[in-house]
């Protein structure tokens, strides 16, 4: 497996494998990997001969105030797991290597980025955006995976690359969980063991919705009204919101007619969570 850190190197590995006629997939990630990654990567796998995972943490997705510096990092571990599952290039730049004194351009995707994780975190899908155009144009992936974990995030890829006319296919991989129904996520780490057993709390009350919604109930206030009232009884949970919004546009919904994502965002302590439900896709994914 090859380690690049520069530019230059990823572009040649991507170039000489493409005049192979190789496929190429791609996986962005901000390391610190569990199986949520490890299972794009294996999807990559499945589907393109030649599978590229970034690890960048990406400082301009970040707020001033939110956890750029304490963010997990172990880039020894990670190489061995990417190594593990059979990734082809791992590219792991630096911070001056992707925004060079000068930077100057950022893609903004407008409307679906103003709701939900938009409004508590100001610039940050500008700053995934961004990141993302940017590797895209260095790594030029045939697929590139995401996690259904980030739903918004995913909405947010396919309505860019659309938009801009990028020449690649989205594919969305379902959230991998916790024996307890967690969603993995490098933040779980933060919690403390009370926190961690608290937060159980938000794949139990996505799963009463899911029950709700199975045996009939249709109106969205009353779905979001019984996983706010679940979490708001557990006081360690503070919610930051529990929302019911349509897919793939995540414009407000009153009733459920057709595919729609509730989505919720709850902090523990200092660790802000998120996790979500498809309602209203045959198969559940986005
Ligand atoms: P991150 O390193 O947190 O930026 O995540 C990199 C990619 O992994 C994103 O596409 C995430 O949506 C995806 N991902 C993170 N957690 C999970 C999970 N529990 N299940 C599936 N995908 C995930």
């Amino acid at each position: 497996m090859l380690i690049c850190h520069t530019i230059k190197e990823i572009r040649d590995f991507v170039r000489q494998a493409r005049s192979r006629g190789l496929t190429v997939g791609f996986v962005p990630t901000m390391g610190y990997f569990h199986e949520g990654h490890l299972t794009l990567m294996r999807r990559a796998k499945e589907a393109c001969d030649v599978v590229v995972v970034s690890i960048f943490v990406n400082p301009l997705q970040f707020g001033p105030r939110e956890d750029y510096d304490r963010y997990p990092r172990d880039l020894d571990r990670d190489v061995s797991l990417a190594r593990e599952v059979g990734v082809d290039a791992i590219f792991h730049p630096s911070v001056e290597e992707m925004y060079p004194p000068g930077f100057a351009t950022h893609v903004d995707v407008e409307g679906l980025t103003e709701c939900l994780c938009g409004l508590s975190r100001p610039g940050h899908f500008r700053g995934v955006a961004t990141v993302v155009t940017k590797l895209f144009n260095i790594v030029r992936p045939d697929r590139a995976f995401f996690g259904q974990k980030d739903a918004q995030q995913a909405l947010v890829i396919r309505r860019m690359v659309e938009d801009l006319n990028m020449d690649l296919e989205i594919v969305t991989v379902p959230t991998v969980r916790e024996e307890d129904g967690l969603a993995m996520s490098s933040r779980n780490v933060y919690l403390s063991p009370e926190e961690r057993r608290a937060a159980t709390v938000l794949p139990r009350s996505l799963q009463a919705a899911r029950r709700a919604y199975e045996s009939g109930e249709r109106d969205a206030g009353r779905l979001v009204e019984l996983v706010r009232g679940m979490i708001a009884a557990e006081p360690r949970a503070v919610i930051d919101y529990v929302e019911i919004r349509s897919i793939p546009d995540l414009k407000p919904v009153s009733r459920l007619d057709g595919p729609a994502l509730l989505a919720l965002a709850v902090r523990f302590g200092s660790t802000r969570l998120i996790d979500n439900l498809v309602l209203g896709s045959p198969d559940g994914v986005l």
